[in-house]
């Protein structure tokens, strides 16, 4: 990606250097809709507020008709007369692959032009400027750290940014580059259930199993977590990253457009404002409905006929939007019920569920999971503020070395492409982290100078129907015959699930050097890998049990192919040995 995507915009406002330094850290929810900084302060979590009181600011930029930058509330306030030009949703695009289907799917949420950068990344183009989905997450964390600074009167400028616990490594690495091109030191990444169960349980002395139910305006996450002592131990996670508030708004929308065409006998034709109206006014009758019985849906001018202005009005009352959503509903019950399986428990053994993001206010959501749970959900936790609250803790027990424990799984399985195209999961999805793995690999071709193996994350048989993570390159080896190279591979995932890759000769134990490529095999059939099965001479191989992923790199092939760009990967294979 070229440099342009690597800084901020020149015009933005940063934080006031000349504050004194702080030592504190912040703690960021970075949401799809709003974001909120916290710090503690006498042990305390404390939510920031924005320059004009706000706990939470608008995950939103805009370029407005003057070509000026808007961030947060201002952005926020043109989305509905120019949403083409207004970038908002960035959370669900971040660290995705432009070509993927995922993109092309939540493209269809968004008034705003989606656009490649470079052969993978995502833009956004807005006021004829393409800002990448890093740079524009990164405008907000600027400005959540200028509201820190100001509220401090501190210059602030190390973080833990809470993610999806469903996100994947490169999600995680984007996020990362976000916090690189706002200047702020993220010295953690945490899981937002797990951040959620921190505000919850730090320093209560808890001992006890819980579900951290989390529904935002994008993604759904359900954790099984067991809090002990001081430590906050994830049992299993899983989520959909396609369910949110905005699914629930667009069967609104669909409720308007039908009620508009019954009572007149014709279809409203949407362009992207109509159309950003028509969201805009579901999502208000949505939450006026967590708290009334019935609403009014207004839009005024909302069309013109013979000429004229025509308005449109409707309503919409509890039970029809409880019908209108309720299958979303039952869709996050399922992802509870797999989850607990996964952690080997029943719906009983829960003994307390936390509800996280402003979707969960819906009272038909809570109702769905008490009926589920057999309990209420519990009170007193906010769910706009609790992640980053607990994310601040994390941060504030960081600096000050106060003990606290997070063990944390593995989302999404991870693993590598076989010869066939298929995919070898090598550490399943749930696996505790930190994790080992080894895997032999060996040469295939007479001559090789380099093995090269290619990393996917996801569920599906097929390792090209999984999240391309990256390619990692060994050599080191003197040429031989094919077969006669045989090395030893060690993975470790951290406990942030940042890979590292080392590779040793099986026959010598000689270390060899390897190297994270940016670049993805091209098809299924253009890369040809060849496993190795273990054979006597492999000894720690087999002692592993492990199954055998191989595969060659010849230096011209590895010259000819396209170089691609993808911002996680740097952080997904850190270790270059
Ligand atoms: P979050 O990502 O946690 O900020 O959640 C944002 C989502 O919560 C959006 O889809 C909002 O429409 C939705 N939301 C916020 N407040 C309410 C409410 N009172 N009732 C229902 N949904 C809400």
């Amino acid at each position: 990606m070229s440099d342009d995507y690597k800084s901020l915009p020149a015009e933005i406002e940063k934080p006031d250097r000349t504050l004194p330094k702080s030592d504190k850290v912040m703690g960021i929810d970075l949401g799809t809709t709003f974001s909120c900084v916290a710090v503690v302060q006498d042990d305390y979590p404390k939510v920031i507020p924005s320059r004009k009181g706000q706990h939470t600011i608008p995950s939103v930029i805009a370029v407005d008709d003057k070509g000026r930058l808007l961030i947060g509330e201002e952005a926020r306030k043109q989305l509905l007369i120019n949403p083409i030009n207004t970038v908002y949703g960035a959370k669900r695009f971040i660290g995705r692959h432009f070509y993927s289907e995922e993109v092309k799917a939540i493209s269809r949420y968004f008034s705003y032009q989606v656009v490649p950068i470079g052969d993978m990344a995502v833009g956004a183009e807005v006021g004829g400027r393409v800002f990448s989905l890093p740079q524009v997450s990164a405008m907000i964390l600027n400005e959540l750290r200028k509201n820190a600074c100001e509220y401090l009167k501190e210059n602030i400028s190390q973080a833990v940014v809470s993610v999806p616990a469903y996100y994947t490594e490169n999600q995680r690495g984007a996020v990362r580059e976000a916090g690189e091109i706002a200047g702020i030191d993220i010295i953690r990444i945490i899981n937002e259930p797990t951040a959620a169960a921190l505000a919850y349980g730090l320093n209560r002395n808890l001992d006890k199993k819980i579900l951290v139910y989390d529904l935002g305006g994008g993604t759904f996450d359900a954790s099984v977590m067991e809090l002990f002592e001081d430590v906050f131990k994830v049992l299993a996670t899983g989520g959909d990253t396609f369910l949110g508030g905005v699914d629930f708004d667009e069967r609104i929308v669909e409720f308007i457009l039908s009620e508009y065409e019954r009572s007149e006998n014709s279809i409203l034709q949407c362009d992207s404002v109509i159309t950003q109206r028509l969201k805009d006014a579901a999502e208000k009758a949505k939450i006026d409905l967590s708290t009334k019985n019935i609403t009014t849906i207004d839009l005024p001018y909302i069309t013109i006929q013979g000429g004229k202005f025509k308005d449109f009005r409707c309503d919409l009352n509890r039970e029809q939007i409880e019908d209108l959503v309720m299958d979303l509903i039952d869709r996050t019950i399922e992802v509870c019920v797999e989850v607990i399986d996964a952690a080997s428990l029943q719906p009983e053994d829960i003994e307390s569920v936390i509800l996280v993001g402003g979707q969960t206010r819906m009272p038909l959501v809570s109702s769905k999971v008490s009926s589920f749970f057999g309990k209420a959900p519990t009170k007193g936790v906010h769910p706009d503020e609790v992640v980053a609250c607990g994310a601040a803790l994390m941060g504030h027990s960081l600096c000050t070395e106060q003990s606290v424990r997070l063990l944390d799984v593995l989302p999404m399985s991870i693993g590598g492409r076989q010869p066939d195209g298929s995919f070898k999961v090598l550490f399943p999805a749930n696996s505790s982290l930190p994790a080992e793995k080894e895997i032999g690999v060996a040469t295939t071709t007479d001559g090789q100078e380099a093995i090269e193996v290619f990393v996917y994350q996801g569920e599906a048989p097929r390792a090209s129907e999984n999240e391309f993570l990256g390619a990692f390159v060994i050599t080191g080896f003197p040429k031989a015959k094919a077969g006669q190279t045989k090395l030893l591979v060690s993975l470790l995932l951290s406990q942030e699930s940042i890979l590292d890759v080392t590779a040793k000769s099986l026959s010598t134990g000689m270390p060899m050097h390897v190297q994270m490529v940016a670049r993805a095999p091209k098809t299924a059939d253009e890369v040809n890998l060849q496993p190795v099965e273990p054979s006597s001479q492999q000894p720690s191989v087999q002692d592993k049990g492990d199954s055998v992923l191989g595969s060659q790199a010849h230096k011209d092939q590895q010259q000819g192919q396209t170089k691609r760009h993808f911002s996680g990967l740097r952080s997904f294979i850190r270790r270059i040995s």
